[in-house]
């Protein structure tokens, strides 16, 4: 690799996920836009025009299927379902039909028997209305091949790339291979947006709204410098700094299941997961057990209700992963950015503040009792220790009314997430029910500093740094205390090695986070003792602003420029 001149330019957006790499840029080709309403040429052939339509159905088919090929999971199964879209005859014989019926050109005919297409799947509901992406995925690869346009979606190339997009969607994000996408940058997302998550599981660095200004001067093949932990880009690197990111990309670092500082006291690193299969590499990666398990991501594509069998099967492949361990899970935390069609109100005006997550047992109490149910027989058929907590707790009364019903089912250890501002307020009076408790960071930034976590523009806001955010969680720390409670973090910030620190030093006794994260953080805290570490939280909480906090705490943690943290 070589740099094109001796001038590297810094560019700065939202470092979200860690790390230090280089390599060539590649652009995310723009979506596919509406081509006009035209119609053919009087000399054109109608019959011609149709079989264009014909082969580039056949073209897209082909080639998403060779992609299935080497795709793997959740993308294969992504990249196989939309090959057999493309293989449906229903569009592109209504596309024909627009062709002969109105002579309309065959790219125009696609877009407008897609949208018909996408429109009485929508009606239909649940399954069907899910495939309306797959149609438009379709429609925009046919329409490219048509008008002889790059194909949208991740590129494929045969070295490893800089990603560079507008932003990431969910079925982009199944696609990408971690042995070729190096890095992500992205114009658009926050530091807890869905791509920002996405990237700290599968451990490449990232930088996030970075803003058009700063994506618009990455081109094709320009070789740049990705720092996920400082959010810099640098274009055009110095030779130098090229060779550090080489070395450190050289160096692998595993975590052995024994969390704790240099002084010997001990913090739980646990995981993060959604189902058996994230569980499996979880305890793989060395993790001291599950700090959140997210029960909604099994049945987040389910229009009713999971039958309790089917629960019970779910949760135990996660539990079995885990034999005499602790497994923490969560009961369903659906609504806002993870609705579930059986449990939430889609028309809600602001869904952030609505009835979601453990709100939703006011209508439908008999979904938590069929959870806890099935929760009981999976650990009755298991050895892993289960303990169970509500998503966004808000009263004392909620967290009393949860506990005694967990109990009910002969779950012994019953908890709560502390996510709203005021289970942090309260968390003395609520720990008098409450056995444990979680901080769930991401919700509580976005409630404490009323910034919706998913705008890029709120980012400075949302981070787990703000002075206002650590204060509650002493708070909610101090609450335990007394009896002894322990109080655990499984937002995104326990992921953040510096920040880790912090929470240890405010009292916090486990982290919970994405697998991947597991060695770094562990490499941090073993640098420092229990009193290095309450001092750092003082400094961080005594701080002006956020980045005074970050900066005047990762000042005092020489081990991150060390690592390339
Ligand atoms: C959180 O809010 O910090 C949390 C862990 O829950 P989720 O990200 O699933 O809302
Ligand atoms: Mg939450």
């Amino acid at each position: 690799m070589s740099t094109t001149d001796d001038n590297p330019t810094s560019l700065n957006g939202i470092g979200v996920s860690p790390g230090l790499v280089a390599g060539p840029v590649a652009r995310m080709a723009p979506g596919i836009t509406e081509p006009a309403v035209a119609t053919l040429p009087a000399d054109s052939d109608v019959e011609t025009e149709c079989e264009h339509i014909a082969e580039a159905a056949q073209t897209v088919k082909k080639s998403l299927e060779l992609s299935a090929a080497e795709a793997k999971g959740d993308g294969k199964t992504l990249l196989e379902t939309t090959a057999q879209m493309a293989a449906d005859p229903t569009l592109t014989s209504s596309a024909q039909a627009m062709v002969k019926e109105r002579r309309l050109v065959p790219e125009r005919a696609v877009w407008e028997a897609a949208g018909s297409l996408a429109s009485m799947l929508e009606s239909l509901g649940g399954y069907m209305a899910e495939r309306t992406r797959d149609v438009q995925d379709v429609r925009d690869r046919i329409v490219a091949v048509l008008t002889d346009s790059p194909m949208p979606g991740i590129p494929r190339l045969p070295e490893p790339f800089v990603l560079v997009a507008e932003d990431l969607a969910p079925a982009d994000t199944a696609l990408i291979d971690p042995e070729k996408v190096l890095a992500f940058v992205t114009s658009e997302g926050g530091p807890t947006s869905h791509t920002s998550i996405l990237a700290r599981a599968l451990g490449i660095p990232a930088i996030v709204g970075a803003g058009s200004e700063v994506t618009d001067q990455l081109h094709d093949g320009d070789i740049v410098l990705v720092d996920g932990t400082k959010g810099i880009i640098t274009l055009n690197p110095s030779e130098d700094a090229l060779r550090r990111a080489r070395e450190l990309a050289s160096r692998v670092r595993v975590f052995k299941g024994d969390g704790g500082l240099k002084d010997g006291r001990e913090v739980q690193l646990l995981a993060n997961v959604g189902d058996g299969a994230g569980a499996r590499s979880a305890a793989e990666a060395g993790a001291m057990g599950v700090g959140l398990f997210r029960t909604e991501f099994c049945f987040l594509d389910q229009p009713e209700e999971p039958t309790v069998e089917a629960q019970v099967e779910a949760y135990k492949a996660v539990l079995e992963a885990f034999p005499g361990k602790k497994v923490v899970v969560r009961t369903l935390d659906a609504g806002a950015d993870k609705p579930l069609p059986f449990l939430t109100d889609a028309t809600e005006a602001n869904p952030a503040l609505g009835v979601r997550a453990y709100r939703t047992t006011r209508r439908n109490p008999e979904v938590l009792e069929h959870q806890l149910e099935a929760l009981a027989k999976a650990e009755a058929e298991t050895d892993a220790h289960v303990w169970v907590m509500a998503p966004m707790i808000s009263t004392t009364e909620e967290a009393k009314a949860f506990a005694e019903k967990a109990r009910s089912y002969g779950l012994k250890t019953a908890g709560m997430m502390i996510e709203v501002p005021s289970a942090a307020i309260l968390a003395d009076k609520m720990f008098e029910h409450a056995d444990f408790a979680s901080i769930g960071t991401n919700d509580l930034t976005q409630y404490v500093m009323a910034a919706d976590r998913l705008l890029s523009s709120l980012a400075d806001l949302s981070t787990g740094w703000q002075p206002a955010v650590l204060r509650l969680i002493k708070a909610a720390c101090d609450g335990g205390a007394p009896k002894d409670r322990p109080v655990g973090v499984c937002g995104e910030a326990a992921a953040d090695p510096a920040l880790a620190v912090v929470l240890v030093g405010l009292g916090v006794k486990s982290l919970s986070m994405t697998a991947r994260a597991l060695p770094d953080v562990d490499a941090v805290l073993k640098t420092v003792t229990f009193e290095d570490a309450q001092r750092l939280a003082q400094v961080a909480i005594d701080a002006i602003t956020a980045d005074a906090a970050r900066e005047a705490v990762r000042a005092e943690l020489p081990i991150l420029e060390e690592l390339g943290l």
